[in-house]
């Protein structure tokens, strides 16, 4: 079966080490063993290679990425090299990582920062809002479309309304739902405010037999090269290396009741978040900036993108 004529895959390896001790993640301050490395290494190359073999084998298909490492990739010189690679393809129209931000952002100036961008994540605890701010405004200079998120710890306010009022107009700073934290209307609204877009994130959306495009024109990939339709659901596609995947795309309904991740749910089409997101659904930058709050209570305006 022939590809889609627009391809997304959202990318996970097998690393799972990171340079952050965040109190709310499984691999803080996890290390691999440089066996694991090389094996990241390895896989991350064949993919790049099978990303970059398709203006060859699937000429009619565009692609874009999304590496969702389980730890931190950028700190690995091979994430970075893959980035830079795929920036350049013209079948590539996205490529994008999340990431903590807290390696060296210049090799940037190396990719082509039409395609590359960056799902950045400040962690208030672990890194100084000087530090993070340094590097965002750094990357603002180079040109690189980016988004910085937080996650809605209580914890987490005050640093996140100094960032906000920080960072340029142009940033988006998105708010995440923290996993199992329920809340109040008066909670939720000091989020809000932050970030105008916190209610998609705020409930697990019920997704169970509604339309998602995970599956048919979006894949989840491990680093064998399993197929899922997404990272939420288990139930196995086949392989990208061998092709098995191909007679298995297709329009089906989520199988799940629901999904709470944006990773997930912004494929699920009656949220309608590819017009919310258009030209920015893998890095999280809608098209047009929301209206947000300065520290100050003070509106900051609205900014259209081109
Ligand atoms: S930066 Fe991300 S991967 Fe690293 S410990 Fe924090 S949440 Fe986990
Ligand atoms: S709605 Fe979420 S869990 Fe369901 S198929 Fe789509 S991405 Fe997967």
């Amino acid at each position: 079966m022939g590809l889609p004529p627009h391809l997304t895959l959202l990318y996970r390896g097998p690393l799972a080490s990171c340079d952050y001790d965040c109190p709310y993640c499984p691999f803080a301050k996890r290390r691999d063993s440089p066996e694991a490395l090389r094996a990241d290494r390895a896989a991350l190359e064949r993919f790049t290679g099978w990303v970059a073999d398709r203006a060859a084998e699937d000429p009619g298909t565009r692609v874009s990425v999304l590496f969702t490492p389980w730890g931190e990739g950028l700190v690995r010189s091979w994430y970075r090299t893959a980035i830079a690679r795929l920036s350049h393809l013209p079948h590539v129209e996205r490529v994008a990582i999340q990431t903590n931000l807290s390696g060296r952002v210049e090799w940037l100036s190396g990719c082509d920062l039409s395609s590359a961008a960056l799902w950045t994540t400040y962690h208030p605890g672990q890194v100084a809002h000087e530090r993070f701010l340094a590097k965002a405004l750094r990357l603002v200079e180079l040109g690189v479309r980016f988004s910085v998120g937080v996650v809605g710890e209580p914890e987490h306010l005050e640093a996140a309304r100094r960032m906000r009022a920080d960072l340029p107009d142009g940033v988006y700073l998105w708010v995440n739902a923290a996993e199992g934290r329920t809340y109040t209307d008066a909670e939720a609204a000091l989020w809000q405010e932050l970030d105008p877009h916190f209610h998609h994130s705020r409930y697990p959306h019920a997704s169970g037999g509604l339309p998602c495009r995970t599956g048919d024109s979006v894949l989840s990939v491990d680093g064998d090269g399993n197929v899922r339709r997404c990272h939420f659901v288990d139930v196995p596609m086949g392989n990208l290396y061998d092709g098995s995947f191909r007679e298995r795309l297709g329009r089906r309904p989520c199988p799940l009741a629901s999904c709470d991740c944006h990773i997930g749910y912004v494929h699920l089409e009656p949220l309608d978040l590819y017009g919310l997101f258009r030209g920015g659904v893998l890095e999280r930058i809608p098209h047009t900036l929301p209206q947000a709050v300065r520290g100050d209570g003070v509106p900051k305006g609205h900014r259209v993108r081109p």
